[in-house]
């Protein structure tokens, strides 16, 4: 069955993009089929995925205002081997217009099903926001993973956005399940970085992923050459810790699955 999953964080910049643009590319790389949508009107992951976001005929701000369908906005990300549903700045009106809809909260979750079948993965990245978009988000999905930084003010947000997914689960989405916590940006020179990660693992017990995303340069630069990390540099740091990612993940659903 298809898998679904939102990687959400109300946070900004704490590596939501580059966690689904590499979970994308790490999965496609063990041999899964994966469709990554973007959520997000910045369109940072469908340039990560190197498709020009100021050149799309047709984007996810159609789809969701039920003016085109899935099959026609989706487009190959050649770098990355997956499908990505695009986004570009159009999505900020979306939040707006989407108000007037029936059924707001779960148009992405209905334009998906006519194309779940031909995917293993969907990968949904959301926005830096608990907004319309990514209620869209959860409710479209079977689990969250949550990437964090591991800084001091990292657990802040972190019951807020618990709480939502909860609300979400008994409101709207019975299927929704925190996957797990992704710790990212680590950086094991500092310690402050390891104290919050144990802290993690003792609040969290194996809701936290054991595979841990180093800071690491390659990552950051590989938006900019319109490819994946994983891609990019497969032998970085970065990148190996992502391909491991992808298999923990394949892992945890087999578990989850035999459940
Ligand atoms: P936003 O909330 O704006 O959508 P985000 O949560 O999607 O942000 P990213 O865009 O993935 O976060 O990352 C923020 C910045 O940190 C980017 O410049 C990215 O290249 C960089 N970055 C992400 N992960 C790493 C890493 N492991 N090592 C080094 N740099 C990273
Ligand atoms: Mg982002």
């Amino acid at each position: 069955m298809t898998k679904i999953f939102c990687v959400a964080n109300q946070k900004g910049g704490v590596g939501k993009t580059t966690t689904t643009v590499n979970l994308a590319a790490g999965l496609a790389k063990l041999d899964q089929r994966v469709l990554l949508v973007d959520l997000d009107p910045q369109g940072n992951a469908t340039m990560g995925a190197g498709i020009n976001k100021a050149k799309l005929t047709c984007s996810i701000y159609e789809v969701l205002l039920g003016m085109s369908d899935v099959k026609t906005a989706r487009v190959r990300s050649e770098a990355g081997k997956f499908d990505v549903l695009p986004a570009n700045r159009e999505l900020a009106g979306a939040e707006v217009e989407m108000v007037e809809l029936e059924n707001r909260d779960k148009r992405l979750r209905d334009a998906l099903k006519e194309v779940s079948a031909d995917y293993d993965f969907i990968l949904i990245d959301c926005p830096p926001a608990l907004s319309m978009l990514t209620l869209n988000g959860l409710c479209a999905a079977h689990g969250v993973i949550i990437p964090m930084q591991c800084e001091y003010y990292a657990l802040e947000g972190l019951s807020d956005l618990s709480n939502t997914i909860k609300k979400v689960a008994v409101n709207l989405n019975p299927d929704l399940k925190i996957v797990g916590l992704l710790r990212v940006m680590f950086d094991p020179r500092m310690t402050l970085s390891q104290q919050v990660s144990d802290q993690l693992e003792q609040h969290f017990g194996d809701k936290v992923f054991a595979t841990v995303i180093p800071r690491n340069v390659r990552l950051a630069e590989a938006p900019s050459y319109g490819m994946p990390g994983v891609v990019f540099d497969p032998s970085s740091k970065g990148a190996q810790a992502y391909i491991a990612f992808g298999a923990e993940m394949l892992e945890r659903i087999k578990l989850l699955d035999a459940k």
